[in-house]
Order: structure tokens, then sequence, then C-alpha cells
């Protein structure tokens, strides 16, 4: 099976409008993890050809793009998120296909793409500097200027979303992007770029080189022409990233995933919780930077919330992506070696229950059953460590103290969760809980695209989404003028 994504041949870059294959000529192949069948061949881009991206995002700001006053950035922001709504099934399947996201999940994915193009093209004139009162004699005012070239180094997660809120953003201050897509999933990714070029998006201002993240993306990390980074990924790759940014001295924004706790107290409405304290766990196969992978509830309270959540497990079926289940494969047979090393370390612990994978599933396929582990100390490995899988730990508390101290025990600090009736509890925690989002009474907030986001601590540094990933893809001038 060869997929021509929106036509486009996969095994081409796109580069300065046009697509072109890798400069060395090499491929990489591209699986499908539902069932281990090969989907097509991929371009395995190199230093030669981020050099050539970079060179066209500078011609593009030089040109045409660079050229164009924000409200027309804002018009074709909002075509592109027209012409994505065009095309939300044909993404859905590929994203299916590609990353194992069940339909629906990825159908969604497609929706909050949209959303980010639509934000971000409503905001684009809606940024700018100030004037600042000053010495008599003086008139001073701020700028506010794109960076100029951005790299985007995206996961294979969820490549729609972060690819929407990070090269939307920038597209909306006036940079102009060097994409590189994960090389375990990257359809999206380039039939986003044929839709933004469709859109009328000038040459130039977005170019895509997939490749090894050691090769293209260690190029597009430190190449000497690129003035911001934006990568979401692992914390190993994110310290190299931000070294080789630190080597040009350009900023990084750094999302690199979490341990999220959800907090369950003695007063919680655990009816309303137990939908959110599952979903955030299994939602695209626990392969989510903002999992709550970690449940911490009031010993009042923990045999019910274990129940409840044990009873949601049982009913779980993981199965290929296009049946659409609760559960679709993780995106690749070394996630799942990744993941089976985790529940191994959980031998010590209770399974309090597992989903099933159905029956009928292909033997090729990347499949865990979903898992639930009960009575985890706050320091056991599948407390601490992300797993990037469909596994959840349920902690016991005996007070606020206690739960504070389990929730901030963590090298990470994501986004945390406060399940509680006592509204002087939630600002409490709100302010004591180390993240960089706290939910009170739902987790996520249905991933609204107006939403900033990001981490402390390993999690990353930088936000992203909402306005203020517009602070985080400009810089600011400041203009004084002494008149007398
Ligand atoms: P990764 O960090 O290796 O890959 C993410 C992106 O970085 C990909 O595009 C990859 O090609 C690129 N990359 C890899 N090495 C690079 C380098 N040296 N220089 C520049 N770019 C490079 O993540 P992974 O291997 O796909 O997954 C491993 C683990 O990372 C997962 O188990 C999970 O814990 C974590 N992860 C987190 C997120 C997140 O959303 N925070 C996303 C994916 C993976």
């Amino acid at each position: 099976m060869t997929l021509r994504p929106l036509g486009i041949d996969p095994a081409l870059c796109l580069i300065g409008g046009s697509w072109v294959p890798p400069e060395e000529g090499g491929t990489l192949e591209l699986r499908n993890p539902s069932d281990g069948s090969t989907l097509c061949a991929i371009a395995k881009g190199t230093g030669a050809d981020i050099d050539k991206a970079v060179l066209a995002a500078q011609a593009a700001l030089e040109g045409a793009w660079g050229r164009l006053p924000n409200f027309e950035r804002g018009r074709i922001l909002y075509r592109i998120g027209q012409k994505v709504l065009e095309h939300v099934e044909t993404l859905a399947e590929l994203e299916a296909l590609d990353v194992g996201k069940p339909l629906k999940q990825a159908r969604a994915d497609v929706i909050a793409l949209a959303r980010y193009m639509e934000f971000y093209a409503g905001a684009a004139d809606k940024i700018h500097g100030a004037t600042i009162p000053y010495l008599e004699g003086y008139s001073v005012y701020t700028l506010r200027e794109p960076h100029g070239v951005t790299g985007h180094i995206v996961p294979w997660n969820y490549p729609m979303q972060i690819i929407g809120r990070s090269v939307g953003a920038a597209l909306a201050m006036g940079n102009a992007c060097v994409l590189k897509p994960a090389e375990e999933a990257c359809l999206t990714a380039l039939a986003f770029a044929q839709i933004a070029q469709d859109a009328g998006l000038p040459a130039g201002a977005l170019n895509v080189v997939p490749g090894l993240g050691a090769e293209a993306g260690a190029a597009l990390s430190g190449h000497a022409g690129v003035n911001h980074i934006s990568f979401t990924g692992s914390v190993g790759v994110g310290k190299l990233i931000q070294s080789s940014a630190a080597e040009n001295v350009v900023p990084v924004t750094l999302e690199l995933g979490g341990k999220s706790p959800q907090l369950v107290f003695e007063d919680a409405d655990v009816d309303a919780a137990l939908p959110f304290l599952t979903n955030a766990g299994i939602q695209n196969a626990g392969q989510t930077c903002s999992a709550s992978s970690r449940i911490l509830v009031h010993r009042s309270r923990y045999d019910e919330v274990v129940a409840g959540m044990a009873e949601r497990y049982s009913a779980l079926r993981a199965g290929p992506a296009m049946d659409d289940l609760d559960v679709g494969p993780l995106v690749s047979m070394r996630q799942r070696e990744i993941v089976e090393g985790f529940l191994e370390q959980g031998a010590d612990l209770e399974i309090a229950a597992q989903g099933q994978v159905i029956a009928d599933a292909p033997s090729g396929g990347a499949y865990v059953a979903p898992t639930l582990f009960a009575g985890a100390s706050p320091d056991h490995t599948l407390s601490q460590d992300e797993v990037f899988g469909p596994v959840q730990v349920v902690i016991p508390f005996d007070s606020e103290e206690e739960a504070i101290r389990i929730a901030n025990g963590t090298a990470y600090g994501l986004v945390a969760s406060v399940w509680s009736q006592n509204g002087a509890r939630q600002m409490r925690l709100a302010k004591r809980l180390r993240a960089g989002q706290v939910f009170l009474n739902n987790y996520g907030a249905g991933g609204g695209v107006e939403l900033p986001f990001g981490g402390t601590g390993l999690s990353g540094h930088g936000r992203e989404k909402g306005f203020e990933a517009l602070y985080g893809f400009s810089t600011l001038k400041t203009v004084a003028a002494l008149h007398g």
C-alpha cells in the first residue's frame, strides 16, 4: 500500500513552495501501528535539506510573506482553517493509520487544528507594542516583531494539535517556519502543508523536512539561521535541543511531558470525577504529555474510587484505530516494549483492573491492555516516571498536606487537578500545586485552544496555545526618540 496524502508523494520535502526529494535521496518506512503493515516511504531529510529549508524561510521573510500586513496573514490562516475543515475525514483517517489513534480521537485533533488556525487568524492583528511615558523630551514605544525563522520539532502523539498550536502562532506573528515532523508519524504534517499552500500561504513561509531526529532534527535545532525553536517530546531530547540552542543563543520552548496527578478529596463528587479520572489516563492510549497517570485519593474515598475506575477499565476495549474503540495501539512496537517494561516494574503492585485487547486484533499491532494499578507508594517507579501508555496508578493519602507533598513529589510539573467541593481548598491548592495548569473539578477543560499551556520542572518551559504563545513567538524592540 502506498499512501498519497492529498495527492502528495510522502517521500518528498516541502521547501520554498515546491515538493522536492531529499538531497541524499533517502527514505524511511512508515508503518501502520494497528497491524504492522507498511504504509509508505517518507523522506529521510538530512542537514542539507534543513539548510535549504532555512534559506527558503529566510527568503520568504525578505519577500512576499515578510511584507504582508498582519491582517492579511490572519486571512490566510483563516482560509487554512476552513480548508482543514473541508478535509476532516481524510486527515482523521491519515492520523488513525499513522498514529494508531481511534478515528473519533483523530477527528477531534483535526477540529482542534482548524480551531488553532481560526484563533491565530483572529489574533494576528491584535498583538502590538505599547507607548511608554518617559522623561521630558522623549517619545518611547515598543514594536512587537517576529523572531525570524522558527524551527518546530514535533512528536508523533498529536501531530495536528502540536503543529496547529506552534506553527499557527508562529505564522500569525510573521515568522517563517521549518517543521521537522516525527519519523513515526508525519502524514498529516505533509497534508497540512499542502492545505496551507492551497489556501495561499506564500512559498517558504512553511517548509517541511521529515527525517530522523538525530539527523534532520539535530540539524534544525543546531542551525545558526534558526532564531527560535519549539520542541515537544522527550526530556532527553529536550535537553539536547536546549544545549544546541544555547550554542546559537536562541530561545526555546520545551514541552516535555509529565506525571500529572488528579487529587480526589473526601468531599469530592466521585461520580462526576470518574470519567475524567479514567479518560485522562487512556486517551490516545496514554501517549499524551498531559495524561493523568497518578490518581491521589483520600483514604475515606479510596475503595470507592478504585472500584469505580476498575469498573470502567474492565469495560475498555483496545483494537485497530479504524475500529474506533476506546483505545488504539501504541504508536510503534518500540513504544510497546517501553510500556511493557513499565508493566513488569509494576509486578509488586495490585492490578485493580485491566481492559481487553480484542480477540481478533492483528498480531502485528502494537497493543497493550490498559492497566490500573492500586496501592502504589508515591516513590514507586510507576508513580514517578512517565510511562506514555494506558497505565494509571492510584495512591492513597490521609491529609491535604500529604496530598500536596505527593502531587509535587516528582520531577515534572505539567498538569494537576483537584476534585473537592471546598472553594477555599480549591484556591489553596491552585496556588500550591507545582504545575503549569491546574484544573478544578475537571481535567483538561476540553483542551481549548485559548488556554495557555506549558510546564515547569522537567515538563519544560515557555507557553504555547492562547495569546501567550504569540509573545513567545515574537520579540520586543524598544524605540526611544529624543525630540526636545
Ligand atoms: P523524541 O523526543 O525522541 O522525539 C520527538 C521529536 O524529536 C521527533 O520529531 C524526533 O525526530 C525529534 N528528535 C529526536 N532526537 C532528536 C535530536 N537529537 N535532535 C533534534 N530532534 C530530535 O520522542 P520519542 O522517541 O518519539 O518518544 C520517547 C519518549 O518521549 C516517550 O516514551 C515519551 O515519554 C516522550 N514523549 C513525550 C511527548 C510529549 O508530548 N511531551 C511526545 C512524544 C514522546
